[in-house]
Parts: structure tokens; C-alpha cells; sequence
């Protein structure tokens, strides 16, 4: 899997600094944000902590970053576009053409020799059928490329690779890490999430170092998962 943040929002800080520093004041955020007396990267870091304590995060929205995944399985894409407040663009399973299709398999799967062997015979026969059908297709009147691919494509695996851009914001950002670096979420989107955490901290550490899974953020775990090693369950009142 490849996780590569390939744009944010240019001077992060005193753009979040410029909106939320405007809802106080009688000065434009523009005016904010172009004063010649610089505030003190100290200052300014700890400001953006104090909104985030305060839970004042519409400032955050206006803070983007923009990824390119691949190597990841529709699986997984599946359950990151149910992220509804972000932005996508996935690889066509009907323009490209999936007669080399890669796909991923499960860690659960690749260390069991007899499990792997029943996977990859498996994806062997869809491959198989996904040629046959192509070439039954194909001379097919009123049948063009687009058209054989758009249909073929419903035999291939959930476990076939993609490629997706990926844009949110960082109030976004910090809702998706609450959910998908939870142990309960599935170890491949997990590991996306992950990924996708370092490169935002290393971006803007002050805010993404409060981050985490929920419970991390809670300091108390909400889910009904008793095994979990990270931090106890809320004591009922
Ligand atoms: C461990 C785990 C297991 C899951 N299992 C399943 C499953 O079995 N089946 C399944 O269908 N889904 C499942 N999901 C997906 C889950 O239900 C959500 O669709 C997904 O996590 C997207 O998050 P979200 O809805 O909080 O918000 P996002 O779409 O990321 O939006 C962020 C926030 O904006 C607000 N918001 C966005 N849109 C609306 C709206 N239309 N109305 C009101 N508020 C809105 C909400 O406060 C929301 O939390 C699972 C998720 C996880 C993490």
C-alpha cells in the first residue's frame, strides 16, 4: 500500500489563526492574515491547541489535505467513501482495463499456506473468466471496449486493487482518525488511517498529536470491545 499526502493547504497555521481570530474581532480575516507583525510560532501553535481543547474546530475546515492512496483493495475504498465530508477520484474499472487486475491479500490469509492456496487459485479462475467473457464479448454488435469492461467488471474481487485521490479537511481529518485507528476498525483501512496520521502530524503536530483513535481523544473507550488493551471502558453511572 502507497499513502502519499500530495498537497495541504498552504500556511496552514495562520490561515486557521486568520478564521478563528476574525470571529472576535472587528477586523477581516483577510487583514488578520496579512499583518506585517508576525505572531510567534509559540503563540500560534498554541492557539490552534486551545481551539482544539475548546472544541472550536469550524476554523480547521478551511485546512485541506489531499492524498493519493494505491495498492489498496476496493474493500477498503469501500469504507473510506462512506466518509461523506471529503472529496474523491477512484481509478475506472470501465476506462482501464482490468485484464491484469492486482489484488490484495488479507495478512490472515498470506501466512496460512493452505488458506493462500485456495485465494490465489481463486482469483486464478476469475481471471480465467474474466478472459473468457472478454473475448465472448467483445465482437458483440453495439458492444465497444467501455461497454465489455463496465460488465466485466462484476465479476472481479472486492480484494482487487485501486487507486483513489482523497481530499478532507482537517476537522474531517481528526472525526475519520477518531474512527478508523480505532482497533475495531478493519486492519487495512486502519492502516491507510494510520499512514495518513503521520504525514498530517508531521505537517501540523500541535493539532494531529491530540488526535487519535476516539478513545484517545475520550481517554475512555466507547466500544463495546472488552479485549481492548488501550484504555478502559466508562464506568456506568
Ligand atoms: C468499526 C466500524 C464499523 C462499521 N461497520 C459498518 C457496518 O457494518 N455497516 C455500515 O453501513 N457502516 C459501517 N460503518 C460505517 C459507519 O457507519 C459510517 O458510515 C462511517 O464511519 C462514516 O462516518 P460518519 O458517518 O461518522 O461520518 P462522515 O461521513 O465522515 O461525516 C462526519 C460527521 O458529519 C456528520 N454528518 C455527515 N453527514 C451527515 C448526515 N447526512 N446527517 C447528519 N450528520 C451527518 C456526522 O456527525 C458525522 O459523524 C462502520 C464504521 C466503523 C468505524
Amino acid at each position: 500500500m502507497q499513502v502519499h499526502l500530495i498537497s495541504y493547504t498552504q500556511n496552514p497555521r495562520k490561515v486557521i489563526y486568520s478564521a478563528a481570530r476574525q470571529c472576535y474581532s472587528r477586523f477581516s480575516a483577510y487583514r488578520i492574515y496579512s499583518e506585517k507583525k508576525k505572531i510567534s510560532s509559540v503563540k500560534l501553535k498554541d492557539f490552534l491547541r486551545h481551539l482544539i481543547r475548546r472544541g472550536h474546530l469550524s476554523p480547521f475546515e478551511h485546512v485541506s489535505f489531499t492524498f493519493a492512496l494505491e495498492g489498496i483493495s476496493r474493500v477498503c475504498t469501500h469504507q473510506l467513501v462512506r466518509h461523506r465530508i471529503a472529496s474523491y477520484s477512484q481509478q475506472s474499472q470501465r476506462y482501464v482495463s482490468m485484464d491484469d487486475f492486482e489484488f490484495v491479500i488479507p495478512p490472515t490469509i498470506a501466512k496460512n499456506k493452505r488458506a493462500k492456496k485456495i485465494y490465489l487459485e481463486t482469483v486464478d479462475n476469475i481471471r480465467n473468466a474474466h478472459e473468457e467473457l472478454k473475448s465472448i464479448l467483445k465482437d458483440s454488435p453495439g458492444l465497444d471496449r467501455e461497454k465489455v469492461n463496465q460488465d466485466l467488471r462484476f465479476i472481479l474481487p472486492q480484494g482487487s486493487q485501486t487507486k483513489i485521490v482523497v481530499t478532507m479537511n482537517t476537522r474531517e481529518l481528526l472525526h475519520f482518525f477518531s474512527e478508523r485507528l480505532c482497533l475495531r476498525a478493519q486492519w487495512e483501512i486502519r492502516s491507510v488511517a494510520s499512514r495518513m496520521f503521520s504525514a498530517c502530524r508531521k505537517v501540523l503536530p500541535e493539532v494531529f498529536s491530540q488526535a487519535g483513535a476516539k478513545c484517545k481523544v475520550l481517554k475512555f473507550c466507547p466500544e463495546d470491545k472488552k479485549n481492548c488493551p488501550l484504555y478502559p471502558k466508562k464506568a456506568k453511572s
